[in-house]
């Protein structure tokens, strides 16, 4: 079957891509071959199955700082689409998002299905062809014509986009074009660490930590949440992002210092000192301080080596600092990763080097373009991955349609 325009995936950068080219130039034929007998799964489970659309972040230069991989690339291209022609896009179609307080832009139905809604029947309406069960086997190139051969039958175009997310079949398959891949690690990804003083508080919420990991140079601040297996939470999964590559180096075991206050453990000390004179007569397990939740407080009490009935002015040198310790530089163990269900992705992918970000084609082979996971471009949590597919989804449609 012979097509102008072939993408390959029917995922959020394939249908975005596609929707755009098929608008802007309705005289192209454009076809999307996807593997899976519907679309658009990912977008489907995205944000807990409400699909964290993007992020109110309006400032390209501040809106790249979430990007791991990508952030020197992206910049030209978030100067031509980014967070709020995203928003506009979809208002024009009807789909009005909200903004909730961290950031995180949803569909105000809190349903992914209105996104999904949206973009088949704007694919219908454009005339986008999409064949679905047709899984992608081998990409050459003749004469100026690529041959995409499928599951079932081949297709030819003069132009295709790869949007195929974390696929290791078609990596592969890019290397025969040239194309290197950087290895694929997980990113995105909650801690597991067994502790004491961690146990049995599963849901409690310190509101804004520093977190290191110990023999790197990373860390990050932000919400820290108590789980099940260990932690989790925007300071958590930011340093799975930016660490992804450092933390499966070391097979996720490694140790992380947190700062459950923010404050230098000198200044926490005189704190604390002050709060042994003003506070004297009264029991530390029940004067809960620093806007600590009471259950996270308890256990650092405990870990300080002190009981219920310890009086603040019973309280000796050893235990001040042992507090103190505990609240600005308790070190974990961690020792694994588990899936943070509301949102995952891959770090790695096609070089960026090998990409002209004008226009998100290949440098090496004319009229192959990609958009999407299928880069090596990855977001901490938050809409931006979403974001990335858009923007190099759309810059991808305004040059196919030219
Ligand atoms: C559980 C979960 C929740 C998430 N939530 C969010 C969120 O709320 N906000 C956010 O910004 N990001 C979120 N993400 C990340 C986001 O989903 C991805 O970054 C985004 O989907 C990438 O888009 P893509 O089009 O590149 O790839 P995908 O959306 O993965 O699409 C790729 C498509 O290509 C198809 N395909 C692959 N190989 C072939 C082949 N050989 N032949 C034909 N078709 C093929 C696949 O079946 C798939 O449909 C989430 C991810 C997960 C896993």
């Amino acid at each position: 079957m012979q097509k102008h325009v072939i993408i390959i995936g029917g995922g959020a950068a394939g249908f975005f891509a596609a929707i755009n080219i098929a608008e802007q130039n309705p005289d192209l034929k454009v076809a999307i071959l996807e593997r899976g007998k519907e679309g658009l799964g990912k977008v489907k489970v995205s944000g807990g199955g409400r699909c964290n659309v993007t992020h109110a972040e309006f400032i390209p230069q501040e809106l790249i700082l979430n990007y791991p991989r990508g952030e020197k690339e992206l910049l030209g291209p978030f100067h031509q689409f980014m967070t709020g022609d995203t928003i506009e896009w979809f208002e024009k179609r009807g789909v009005e998002l909200k903004v909730e307080e961290d950031g995180r832009m949803f569909p105000v139905s809190n349903s992914s299905q209105t996104i999904i809604d949206c973009f088949l029947n704007e694919a219908k309406k454009h005339q986008v062809e999409v064949f679905y069960n047709h899984s992608v086997k081998s990409i050459s190139n003749q004469n100026k014509i690529f041959q995409i051969e499928t599951s079932n039958g081949d297709f030819f175009s003069e132009k295709v986009l790869i949007a195929t997310g974390n696929n290791p079949k078609i990596w592969n398959l890019l290397q025969d074009f040239g194309h290197s891949i950087s290895k694929p690690v997980p990113s995105l990804f909650t801690f597991n660490i067994k502790d004491e003083r961690i146990k049995d508080i599963p849901g409690v919420v310190a509101k804004d930590v520093d977190v290191k990991v110990l023999e790197t140079s990373l860390w990050s601040e932000g919400p820290l949440l108590i789980t099940h297996w260990g932690m989790s939470a925007p300071s958590i999964l930011k340093l799975s992002a930016f660490g992804a590559l450092e933390l499966a180096k070391r097979d996720y075991k490694f140790q992380i210092e947190v700062n459950f206050i923010k404050l230098p453990f000198e200044e926490c000390l005189e704190v604390l000192k002050t709060l042994k004179q003003d506070l004297a007569k009264k029991t530390v397990f029940k004067t809960t301080q620093f806007e600590l939740p009471k259950r996270l407080w308890h256990k650092l009490v405990f870990a300080s080596n002190m009981n219920e009935d310890s009086r603040w002015a019973d309280l000796n040198k050893l235990q001040l600092e042992n507090l103190a310790s505990q609240l600005t530089q308790a070190i974990f163990n961690v020792d694994g990763k588990s899936t943070f269900k509301e949102e995952f992705v891959t770090a790695g992918g096609v070089n960026l080097k090998e990409i002209n970000f004008k226009t998100f084609e290949s440098k090496y082979v004319k009229n192959l373009y990609f958009a999407g996971e299928v880069l090596n471009i990855d977001a901490v949590t938050g809409g931006f991955n979403f974001q990335n597919a858009w923007t190099g989804a759309y810059i991808v449609s305004q040059n196919i349609s030219k």
